[in-house]
């Protein structure tokens, strides 16, 4: 295969996201000078530079709008995993925000995947970065999506397992975030590794059933347009979007590959001025066409979980076809396509957009259910996340990358003993991101705790007081209770 070639210039993020100022710019370009400086000589499995790979995810940010700091944070996402620069240069650089952008993304590196017990896993890592800046999630997606991109290079045998984890992981969450445009390129490019049969199938069948000419929709629209200038409805846009591949074949599936059954492969996008615009259109259109009953959907009075909104309705086009039309106003547009994004991308809201609006715009608490489903083997987690995701517990991570979620207030006792019980009963010190700390220490969300195990170690009746969690002080009374002095026998009983 020849190396790809890419233009890294930054005019082109620039030329991407229209709204940044010239400090901006200049910002970008000199995370972009720095991350090509440090993985200077560092080649992809392509044979391109490494560079171009994050490049590439700063592209992609900027085409989601997102600030500044998340497209530079983005352009030097690998820098700390992957080059000798150090945390204190960058931060001297770049200051502290950005890098712990860089840190939050390189946490969710340590990603592993295989199967389902990972999977939920996996998921809970994202929740812990994004309980604290949601950004983090949103540089991780885009890196994710040049990863696939770029999949052909891979060694076979890994393909799959990543393309499975894209599929999975990246496009749910991106799903649940409301970035339509992204979930579907990252279920597009994963598609073809992992139902490679199903693929073929998919795209014999696009290429074959053409449920509507280009002549037949050309003619629809030019109807459209003048009976809704007739009834003085402005028109900002209107375009057709044909069916991205996955949704399709997940479609058929769902309806027994009886593609008869599917009335939404080619549809009509109108975008309109305001809400009322959007009823007095479908108004019109049902006036000069005849809907197919059951098919008029209001997600603007009750929106799709992850807060899709627009009108949905098919039409008879009268020459013998039907055709949906999906009308939506510019703002619910922008949400569909970029979803958490599109609240993102201004600098006030940034950082510190609330845990409220990210619930809200995410709605995941409301909707767990249809998670549920699919990982019903994990409902004690589910139950947890539903109660106190947010509020009351922390997310400790091992020094493998492994989520060990604790209750606030939890000390590395509990986190010995959440690990393992034979960890618990022989933790002799430990570490708390590098450094040591004394084992009452309280755990903040995201530290990285490593254990000290010594065979000669045991609990002591002091550590009562410093757990937590009812597991460990169980745990510890039983050793103490088997294994103790003759006065911790004399008081247990
Ligand atoms: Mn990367």
């Amino acid at each position: 295969m020849p190396i790809p070639t890419m233009d890294t210039s930054p005019l082109r993020i620039f030329a991407l996201n229209p709204k940044l100022t010239d400090n901006e710019k200049h910002l970008i370009t000199r995370a972009c000078e720095f991350a090509q400086k440090a993985h200077q000589g560092q080649l992809r499995k392509s044979g391109e530079p490494y560079y171009n790979h994050v490049f590439a995810t700063g592209l992609n940010l900027a085409e989601l709008h997102m600030d500044a700091e998340t497209i530079s944070a983005g352009v030097m996402h690998d820098v700390l995993e992957d080059t000798p620069v150090t945390e204190e240069e960058m931060r001297a650089e770049f200051g502290d925000t950005i890098v712990s952008l860089v840190q939050g993304v390189t946490k969710l590196g340590t990603l592993r995947y295989s199967g389902t017990e990972r999977h939920v896993e996996s998921l809970r890592k994202f929740f812990v970065a994004m309980a604290d800046d949601i950004r983090v999630v949103v540089i991780k997606l885009c890196d994710r999506l040049h990863n696939i991109q770029t999949l052909q290079y891979v060694d076979p045998e890994k393909q799959k397992r990543i393309a499975l984890e894209t599929l999975e992981i990246h496009a749910r969450l991106a799903d649940r975030l409301g970035m339509g445009r992204l979930k579907a390129q990252l279920e597009d490019y994963a598609f073809p590794y992992v139902y490679p049969e199903e693929y073929k199938k998919t795209v014999e069948l696009f290429d074959s059933f053409r449920p509507i000419s280009d002549e037949q929709l050309e003619r629809v629209v030019g109807k459209l347009k003048d009976e809704l200038s007739i009834f003085d409805v402005q028109i900002e846009r209107i375009d057709s979007r044909v069916k991205h591949l996955y949704s399709l074949w997940q479609k058929l599936r769902r309806n027994k590959m009886d593609e008869s059954r599917i009335y939404d492969v080619v549809a009509l996008r109108i975008i309109v001025p305001t809400i009322g615009d959007c009823y007095q259109a479908v108004g019109v259109i049902h006036g000069l066409y005849r809907p197919l009953p059951g098919r008029f959907k209001d997600y603007i009075a009750v929106p799709k979980p992850n807060g899709y909104r627009s009108l949905h309705t098919t039409i008879f086009t009268g020459d013998g076809t039907t055709l949906e039309i999906q009308i939506r106003t510019k703002e619910m547009h922008q949400e569909a396509e970029y979803g958490i994004a599109s609240h993102l991308s201004y600098k006030e809201v940034g950082k510190n957009v609330s845990k409220d609006v990210i619930e809200k715009k995410t709605g995941w608490t409301k909707d767990l259910l249809e998670w549920q489903k699919d990982v019903e083997q994990h409902k004690e987690f589910l139950t947890n996340l539903k109660s106190d995701f947010f509020q009351n517990r922390v997310f400790i991570f091992t020094p493998h990358g492994d989520v060990i979620d604790l209750p606030e207030g939890s000390t590395p006792i509990d986190f010995a003993y959440a690990v393992h019980s034979d960890i618990g009963n022989h933790t002799a010190g430990a570490k708390i991101n590098g450094k040591l700390a004394s084992l009452d220490t309280k755990l903040q969300n995201r530290d990285i705790v490593e254990i000290d195990v010594r065979d000669t170690a045991e609990p002591k009746r002091k550590w009562l007081d410093m757990a937590r969690t009812t597991l460990a002080k169980r745990k510890i009374r039983q050793h103490i209770r088997e294994h103790g002095g003759f006065l911790d026998k004399f008081l247990t009983r």
